[in-house]
C-alpha cells in the first residue's frame, strides 16, 4: 500500500488502469482522493492543492491529508513538488530529490505532543529507491537537495532569495516541510522530488507565474509517473528505514 501526493502541474496520475474515487473524514476536514492498484500494489492519489487546483499552498490542509492516509493504514507516501530553482545547479525542468528542508512557516505544523527526530527528514529507504530507479531508466536526478519552505501565498523577494541561497537552500516552496513533518509524526515514510519550474525571485528575468510553473511540470510528468511507477514496482516490502523507529521513540518519549 502506498500513496502518492501531486504538486501543482500533477492532478491525476495515468498508472491506474481503473480507478475510484474515495472521500475520507478526519477531525481536520475531509478529504478526496484516488484509489487505484499498479503493480498488484494499492495506491491512493492525492493531489495537494485539489484536483484543479483550488487550493493555493496557505489553503492546503496538510492535517487532513496525512491523516487521511494513517486513516487508510498508508505506511510509504511518494511526493512531487513544484518549486524554485535557488542554488546554480537547479534550473527549470530539473529533478531534484530532496534530503533535507529549512522550515520557515509561522504556522505550527503537528499532531501535537511529539518531538521527533528530523535529523533525516525524508526516509533513506525511499530515496535510495528513488535514486536506484532514475539511474536505471536515465533520468537525470539531483541526488540531494534542500527545500526552503515558507508561508506564501505571496512568492518571494529577492533579497529574500539571495538570503536562503547563503543558507544553503536549493529550492524554494510552500508546502513540503509541513507534509514532511506531518508523515514523520504519523509514523508515515515519506519522499519527495521536486520539479524545478522555474528560476527563483531576482535569478532571472522570468516572472513567477503558476500558469508557467504548471506547464513546466506537465512537460515532465511522463517522466516523474514512470519513476513513480518504476518505484513502486521496486520497493520491497519490508521498511528497512529508521522512520518507524523515530516515531516509536517520540511516542514512547510523551507516555
Ligand atoms: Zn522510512
Amino acid at each position: 500500500m502506498i500513496g502518492i501526493i501531486g504538486g501543482t502541474g500533477f492532478y491525476n496520475v495515468d498508472l491506474f488502469g481503473e480507478s475510484e474515487q474515495i472521500d475520507i473524514q478526519t477531525p481536520y476536514g475531509d478529504v478526496s482522493m484516488m484509489k487505484g492498484k499498479y503493480a498488484g500494489e494499492d495506491v491512493y492519489f492525492l493531489p495537494r492543492h485539489g484536483f484543479t487546483h483550488g487550493r493555493l499552498a496557505y489553503q492546503v490542509t496538510h492535517h487532513a491529508n496525512i491523516d487521511a492516509f494513517r486513516q487508510l493504514g498508508v505506511k510509504r507516501i511518494l511526493a512531487t513538488v513544484a518549486a524554485g530553482g535557488i542554488s546554480e545547479h537547479c534550473n527549470a525542468g530539473d529533478l531534484v530529490l530532496l534530503d533535507q528542508f529549512i522550515n520557515f512557516h509561522t504556522t505550527h505544523y503537528t499532531f501535537g505532543k511529539m518531538s521527533l527526530d528530523m535529523t533525516e527528514p525524508y526516509c533513506a529507504q525511499l530515496r535510495g529507491v528513488l535514486i536506484e530507479q532514475a539511474k536505471r531508466l536515465g533520468y537525470p536526478m539531483h541526488e540531494t537537495g534542500t527545500y526552503l519552505s515558507f508561508d506564501g501565498p505571496r512568492y518571494e523577494t529577492a533579497a529574500e532569495i539571495r538570503a536562503f541561497r547563503t543558507l544553503g537552500a536549493d529550492v524554494v516552496g510552500m508546502t513540503n516541510a509541513p507534509e514532511a513533518i506531518l508523515a514523520r509524526e504519523a509514523g508515515i515514510c515519506y519522499s519527495a522530488v521536486v520539479i524545478v519550474t522555474n528560476k527563483a525571485a531576482g535569478l532571472s528575468s522570468d516572472e513567477p507565474d503558476l500558469k508557467a510553473h504548471s506547464n513546466m511540470v506537465k512537460q515532465n510528468s511522463e517522466k516523474v509517473q514512470k519513476l513513480l511507477c518504476a518505484v513502486v514496482e521496486a520497493l520491497p516490502q519490508q521498511r528497512t528505514c529508521r522512520c518507524q523507529e523515530w516515531y516509536d521513540r517520540a511516542v514512547a518519549a510523551r507516555a
